[in-house]
């Protein structure tokens, strides 16, 4: 099925098509765990049906409410976030859902920004909030196989330099 992003796309790359189960990116910031917790035990019969990947300590902690293995990775400022980036440009990311912290400076802020940048690039959804949270998992495009379409990043990589 042609999905919104796919519709007119012939001039455009697709990224990796993204099956019924998601791959679905999980962060949230000291302060916003607790709302992070509390978001995805209301969400949890839909959450289980997903592959979920997180930085090491939201991960524990959302293993621990949700009773399912979560993909563990180190924990954000020890370079969890860049772990992250990276398995969203190899195209092992479906979608990221980040609560940070808009209240308080971060030793790895630079990581942060990094983080949302790529997600970016890559044209992967994401939530920094738990309404944009909601919107994600309450989407039909959650449970339907989605084709999400890439900017043309050929000429770029492919640049005279
Ligand atoms: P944490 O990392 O899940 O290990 O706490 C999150 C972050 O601060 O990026």
């Amino acid at each position: 099925m042609a999905t919104p992003s796919a519709r007119s796309a012939e001039a455009h790359r697709m990224g990796p098509p993204m099956g019924v189960r998601k791959c679905i990116a999980i962060v949230a910031h000291d302060h916003k765990k607790d709302d992070l917790l509390d978001w995805a035990g209301y969400h949890r019969e839909t959450l289980v049906q997903h592959e979920l990947i997180a930085t090491g300590t939201t991960g524990k902690l959302v293993e621990g409410v949700l009773g399912i293995e979560v993909t563990r990775l180190q924990s954000g400022p020890l370079g969890g976030d860049q772990q992250l980036g990276a398995r969203i440009a190899e195209g092992a990311v479906d979608m990221l859902i980040f609560f940070w912290d808009p209240l308080e400076p971060q030793p790895h802020d630079p990581d942060v920004k990094a983080l949302l940048r790529i997600a970016v690039v890559w044209n992967i959804p994401i939530a920094c909030n738990r309404a944009s949270a909601d919107f994600i998992v309450a989407s039909p495009l959650l449970a339907t196989p989605y084709e999400r379409r890439l900017p043309d990043y050929e000429a770029y990589a492919s640049r005279e330099v």
